[in-house]
């Protein structure tokens, strides 16, 4: 059985003001008068900036970044190889960069066609990393917010809020600016849907299209069907929470781990703490990594487990192949994993799965060890 089992009691942390993510549509000022900060690292894909060099920044996070910019790249056929600026600001330069149509009360934005810029106040924001390596294609033009957001909501983060809300794709595609966590998930799943209907290359041959035809005649062009027809049966399909659909890039990025063949048991172990070289962070408030494994056999609830990890993190295992409905997904707390409250993980089919511990920012020890044993 590999339904979604993420238990109806699981303890939820809050999402973030997401509302306030998004992409900056009109500038205030000419590209070359925005304020570049000094470069506090240099990665292949990203320059990353801060003006205040003792705002905390997790040990994994700029790596994670750079990263993700090249799984974008990989995973939607972009082109070009330009550095995304990602600087990290004050309020009041997020404020005046990137408030505009989309929201007033912004966090982070990409903007700058070319340059691919990034100002944001979180220290991680994937989402922004995808609206960036965009910008920086010059073989296309940015799409409607819905379509833009539905991406960088895809390829960008999963926000730990379960909820599972109604499709409404036909209502999604008409928007003119898609602002808000509930329009986010919504204009996300549709793009999943699109995707999965489509194949990656005819998306990326819309995306050219769409430079020169107009969006909408690309659309048909490419997908033999208007985007009302494709939303209409879009709203056919079954709809999921955000970890079946999403596409853990960097979670399900490198070799999985697997059993040890003397012992046959498997260890995923590590130390949530920001300092930690692999803890990304913070992103509104919580850090967290990640460990891509391979289960070979079945596991079985009552005879697999052995958790230790922190009592304030929580625990998610999802797997990396499938989609909405079939893929796998929990998210449990430390009383909750182990079977307190009725969302205990259950059997585990044998797979590629990712484990992901998020913990409130901190430096505080958060060891964990994790070992899966053959029933
Ligand atoms: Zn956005």
């Amino acid at each position: 059985m590999t339904s979604a089992s993420r238990g109806p009691a699981a303890t939820k942390l809050r999402p973030p003001v997401l509302a306030s993510l998004g992409l900056a549509a009109v500038l205030v000022c000419a590209p070359d008068e925005l304020p570049l900060p000094p470069v506090v690292w240099e990665g292949e894909n990203i320059r990353a900036r801060m003006d205040d060099p003792d705002i905390q920044v997790c040990g994994g996070t700029f790596e994670a970044l750079d990263r993700h910019a090249a799984l974008v790249r990989e995973a939607l056929l972009l082109e070009g190889d330009g550095v995304v600026e990602y600087s990290i600001v004050d309020d009041d330069l997020v404020q005046d960069i990137c408030a505009g149509h989309a929201t007033d009360t912004p966090t982070a934005c990409a903007t700058i066609p070319e340059l691919g810029r990034v100002y944001t106040t979180v220290p991680y924001v994937p989402h922004e990393i995808v609206h960036a390596t965009r910008l920086l294609d010059s073989k296309i033009r940015f799409l409607s917010s819905p379509i833009e957001e539905g991406l960088a909501t895809l390829f960008g983060a999963d926000w730990p809020d379960d909820i599972v809300i109604p499709l409404e794709a036909q209502a999604i595609l008409a928007e003119r600016y898609v602002t808000g966590l509930r329009e986010y998930d919504r204009a996300g799943q549709t793009m999943s849907i699109l995707l999965d209907r489509h194949g990656l290359e005819a998306f990326r041959e819309f995306d050219e299209l769409a430079r020169t035809a107009g969006e909408d005649a690309a659309f048909v062009d490419v997908f033999g069907e208007t985007k009302e027809e494709f939303a209409a049966a879009a709203e056919t399909r079954p709809i999921c929470e955000q970890s079946q659909w999403w596409m853990p890039l960097v979670e399900c990025d490198g070799e999985p781990i697997t059993a040890d063949p003397e012992t046959g048991l498997l260890t995923l172990e590590g130390n949530v703490s920001c300092g930690e070289p692999d803890v990304k962070g913070p992103e509104y408030g919580r850090m967290w990594t990640s460990r891509r494994f391979r289960l070979d056999f079945r596991t079985s609830f009552f005879h697999s487990y052995d958790f230790d990890f922190p009592d304030d993190a929580t625990l998610e295992i999802v797997g990396c192949n499938e989609g909405c409905p079939e893929r796998f997904a929990y998210i449990g707390t430390r009383d909750q994993v182990s079977g307190y409250g009725g969302n205990a993980l259950e059997d585990l089919e044998p797979g590629e799965y990712f484990l992901r511990l998020i913990r409130p920012v901190s430096d505080d020890d958060g060891h964990f060890e994790i070992v899966i044993a053959p029933p």
